[in-house]
């Protein structure tokens, strides 16, 4: 059997909603996910043990064991579709920084169900593998699906979203991470039991997406956790304030951060946005990608 080749795109929110804290301590959402250039791409072979071998940004504190959501998604394929011989190895080259709130785990989650998918050649759908996917994260649907789309319950319940041109932005990658829990828990800490209201889809963000205009768009950027993540980090302030300043269309925290995502109006305020807040220090470094991009699919291979 040849190894399979998926690349995988990083998410950020453009609309991320938080409701009340549910019973089971998630909280639902409504959110519009929205992929972008930015790829994960993972590789698997046949092989008599399990192994994981990640290269690439932050390879260093990604898990190689058990609990990596790579080889987790490749149990739970296995487990589906009640394969005896189902140990692979995986090798994960990452983009995507971790713990960066871009859904890089989930990304490499969702390549790989989509990589043990074909080298098995166990034809699973892409609904049959997005009920997999759920099971793995709230965040691992949407990497399948890609493009734009709306996420309800715990974001895992999408419909894609009528979207129209192609939006450019920057993304302001932040020293070190942040942990989704505890930036849920520090929103928790922060509302201070007052009530919240059922989150709602933003028809003004909807009809911005449908004009296709990055300007309209940038003003509906919204995200509830952005006060949380600021409150954990307060340094992310003054990268928000230096992409504004730069001429950001939209400047917001993306997902539960730290890393912060500026909306441009074309490639080339997008270079100038990028050498602006490189210049000003506010971040260990930046790319330019666009949204949205393709979901998780096999890389064709190399001729001959
Ligand atoms: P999200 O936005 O989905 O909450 P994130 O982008 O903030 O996630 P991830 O990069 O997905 O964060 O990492 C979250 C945690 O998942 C890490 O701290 C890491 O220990 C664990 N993890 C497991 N597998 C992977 C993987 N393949 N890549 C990155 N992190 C992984």
């Amino acid at each position: 059997m040849t190894p399979v080749t998926v690349r995988v795109p990083a998410k950020v929110n453009l609309q991320l909603s938080v409701g009340p804290r549910r019973d089971d301590g998630y909280h639902d959402l409504m959110t519009v996910f929205h992929s972008v250039s930015l790829f994960d791409e993972v590789t698997v072979w046949p092989a008599d043990r399990a192994s994981v071998r990640v290269t690439g940004q932050d390879a260093s504190q990604v898990p190689t064991g058990r609990t990596n959501l790579a080889a987790r998604a490749a149990r739970a394929l296995a487990t589906a579709v009640k394969r005896r011989q189902s140990a692979v190895q995986i090798e994960i080259r990452k983009r995507i920084p971790i713990a960066a709130g871009l859904a890089g785990g989930s990304a490499d989650a969702a390549a790989t169900l989509v990589a043990c998918n074909e080298l098995w050649q166990a034809g699973l759908t892409q609904a049959e593998l997005s009920e997999i996917a759920a099971g793995l994260g709230s965040d691992v649907p949407f990497a399948l699906l890609g493009g734009t789309a709306i996420g309800q319950g715990r974001g895992e319940r999408l419909t894609a979203a009528l979207a129209a041109g192609t939006y450019h932005w920057v993304l302001a990658f932040a020293t070190g991470g942040l942990s989704t829990p505890d930036v849920y828990a520090a929103c928790d800490r922060l509302r201070d039991a007052a009530p919240v209201a059922p989150p709602e889809l933003s028809t003004a963000l909807m009809a911005a997406l449908r004009s296709g205009d990055p300007a309209a768009v940038g003003l509906q950027l919204s995200n509830d956790l952005q006060p949380a993540a600021v409150s954990l980090r307060p340094d992310l302030r003054r990268a928000l304030a230096a992409g504004e300043e730069s001429g950001a269309l939209g400047a917001i925290v993306s997902g539960s951060g730290p890393t912060c995502a500026f909306l441009a109006a074309d490639a080339r305020q997008a270079g100038e946005l990028a050498v602006a807040l490189t210049g000003a220090g506010v971040c260990r470094g930046v790319v330019r990608v666009q949204g949205p991009a393709p979901g998780a699919a096999v890389v064709p291979g190399e001729p001959g």
